[in-house]
């Protein structure tokens, strides 16, 4: 690890004053902000980044607000995946936000882990995170997973990079219309959560999210979903802990047996939380029987293109969607 001076700063003000410019995208690796610190530490010791300054953020206060009003949440960057896993409210209201905080890896993840954190956190293949194979998303030319070991990456989406967001939580937030607050020094902004993330063929390639070299993730907003219940499956390698292969985040309203509305995002498949808007139509008025969980597995892998060791990701993510919509509608 290249040795780099440590800063605890003591109001938000401070750490935007010491981010770089909202162009200077070479300057952007030059600041590092740390959270829970569990992917950031992988990162400094592999020599991904090697960052002249790090900011902790767990010196800010204000960061780690967890409130409820009427079944709205507001969760502060540095909220940690325990927190949401083990809240009986939210998982009452928003049963997949709470269970996709609970599918992060380990206890010891989950206790030190933030939302921030976690949301921010950058791919798992391999080639990224090997330090001598410069990958386009490191800058270089080339996505060495495409014609190479490709068994965890992309069918969806994927172009020019073929990694797969990581996160668990992504999927579930999209799913419940999640919203992110970015602050600056010119002030905040607010995003949908689901415009959060950026396919790498639309933002830049080497980056995962919309968040310029001057912002840094302050909170999540969580709407209210009554009537609504919801669920999230993820398909591992490795029960004790590890990433999603496929991930299911549903969100059912039923109306006298029959779906009202209904939201689908996938994890682990594509870059980015991957929302299947024509499965979510095609459910609309529905029972749940056999030939709906077809048709809505069918259309939300709809457009997949698998690389030589990944097809098996078609089928799974079909099996776990057939078994959220059964679970959701108790048949
Ligand atoms: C063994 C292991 C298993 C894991 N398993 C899973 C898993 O199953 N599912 C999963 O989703 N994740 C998994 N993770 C990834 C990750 O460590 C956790 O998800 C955790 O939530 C990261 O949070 P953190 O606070 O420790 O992040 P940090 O390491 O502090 O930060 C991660 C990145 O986000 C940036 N960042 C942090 N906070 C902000 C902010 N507020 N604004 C802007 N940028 C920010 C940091 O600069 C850094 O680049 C695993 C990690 C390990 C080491």
């Amino acid at each position: 690890m290249k040795s780099f001076e440590f800063i605890a700063p003591r109001t938000l003000d401070q750490v935007v004053e010491l981010l770089p410019g909202p162009r200077d995208l070479k300057a952007r690796d030059r600041v590092k902000l740390l959270a829970g610190g569990q992917d950031l530490l992988g990162e400094l010791k592999e020599y991904l980044v090697a960052p002249e300054q790090v900011l902790n953020l767990k010196t800010v206060p204000g960061l780690s607000t967890f409130a409820e009003r009427d079944s709205n949440y507001e969760v502060g960057a540095l909220v940690t995946l325990a927190e949401l896993e083990q809240s009986a409210t939210l998982r009452r209201t928003h049963a997949m936000v709470a269970e996709a905080a609970g599918a992060v890896g380990s206890v010891q993840i989950r206790n030190q882990g933030t939302v921030g954190g976690n949301l921010c956190q950058r791919p798992r293949c391999w080639y990224y995170r090997h330090e001598q194979a410069v990958c386009i998303k490191k800058g270089g030319s080339e996505c060495f997973a495409y014609g190479g070991l490709n068994k965890y990456n992309a069918i969806l989406g994927g172009g020019p990079s073929y990694i797969v967001h990581p996160s668990d939580l992504a999927p579930a937030l999209v799913a419940a219309g999640a919203s992110a607050t970015i602050r600056s020094k010119k002030g905040e902004r607010t995003v949908e959560l689901e415009r959060f993330f950026t396919l790498p063929s639309e933002g830049a390639v080497t980056r995962e999210n919309v968040l310029a070299p001057d912002e840094v993730l302050v909170r999540v907003d969580i709407p209210a979903m009554a009537g609504w219940t919801s669920t999230y499956m993820k398909f591992r390698e490795r029960s004790s802990y590890d990433f999603a292969l496929a991930a299911v985040a549903l969100a059912l309203r039923m109306e006298g047996g029959r779906i009202a509305e209904a939201r689908l995002v996938l994890g682990g498949v594509a870059p980015i939380p991957w929302r299947c808007e024509k499965a979510e139509k095609a459910l609309v008025g529905r029972k749940v029987d056999a030939k709906i969980c077809a048709l809505a597995g069918k259309l939300a892998l709809e457009g997949a293109e698998p690389l030589a060791h990944n097809a098996y990701k078609l089928p799974l993510a079909q099996g776990l969607i057939t078994k959220a919509l059964r679970k959701l509608a108790g048949t």
